[in-house]
């Protein structure tokens, strides 16, 4: 099956919790097979809730989400699920199942009720758990790994479900420095190589940066800005966003802005 170039468009959305408060405005962007696109804003401005109606958990007040060409609202949450996977900011389980069990999860919206599983979701699993370095944890219980380690083993989940989009929250809060560039090395590799699409929310402002093609700056619900890395990280935009003045320099390598304090 030949999938559309642009993966994701997002018309018009407006999203509130209730009555008295807008979380999200007049959102408008499209994403196109093989991008990262990253979202940064401050704290309170809506990137979560965005992933959300994203992935068809919230539906959007006004507005339309058309995922590879067709309207999300047309999609069964198994269907959405064979072409996205989320990876949570909060990864805590209430059960205590092994990690090869949760990462073999992800093979839920393919297996059918006669057939059962086969040795591929096997494989695409375990495959799944080798490249990000979870297969060490396959038996252990996922409530007595690290922060960092169930972060591994939700990705390799996510992986595991061969989506088309792969939407994370913050996927690197809980990991250290060496399996960040492990991971970001991954998730380059299949956007590369794999036609992966990636949507990812960025608290770390110079991660997003070097990692993403382009940025959403959200500011009290709305797009201040999107762009490159370059066109958004700038003085003026920040400061708007984040109402400080930060500084900024360009990487040395990779001459893409950074936030300095
Ligand atoms: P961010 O991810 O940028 O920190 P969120 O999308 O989590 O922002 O939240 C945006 C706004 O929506 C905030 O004001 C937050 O308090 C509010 N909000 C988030 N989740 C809920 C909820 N379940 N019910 C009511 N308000 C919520």
């Amino acid at each position: 099956m030949s999938f559309p170039k642009t993966i994701l468009k997002v018309e018009e959305v407006n999203f509130s919790y209730n009555d008295y408060q807008k979380t999200l405005s007049n959102i408008n962007f499209s994403v196109s097979r093989g991008e990262l696109l990253g979202i940064i804003g401050p704290n309170g401005s809506g990137k979560t809730t965005l992933l959300k109606i994203i992935s068809g958990i919230l539906k959007p007040g006004k507005g339309n989400i058309f995922l590879l060409g067709k309207n999300l609202n047309i999609f069964s949450i198994k269907k959405i699920s064979k072409y996205v996977s989320v990876v949570p900011q909060d990864t805590w389980i209430a059960f205590s199942f092994k990690a090869k069990e949760v990462v073999f999860m992800g093979r839920i919206p393919y297996i059918s009720r006669i057939k059962g599983e086969t040795i591929e979701d096997y494989r695409i699993s375990r495959e799944a758990m080798v490249k990000t370095q979870s297969l060490p944890l396959s038996e252990k219980n996922i409530q007595k790994i690290s922060g960092g380690e169930r972060q591994r083993v939700f990705i390799a989940k996510a992986l595991t479900q061969t989506p088309q989009l792969l939407l994370l929250d913050e996927f690197t809060s809980h990991l250290d420095l060496n399996y960040k560039y492990e991971m970001l090395n991954l998730l380059k590799k299949a956007l590369k190589e794999e036609g992966l699409t990636i949507i990812s929310v960025f608290h770390d402002l110079n991660l997003a940066s070097i990692a993403s093609h382009r940025l959403i700056l959200l500011n009290e619900g709305k797009i201040e800005k999107i762009g490159t890395p370059q066109e958004v990280l700038n003085e003026e935009n920040l400061q708007k966003a984040y109402r400080v003045k930060p500084i900024l320099i360009n990487h040395p390598d990779l001459k893409v802005p950074q936030v300095i304090m």
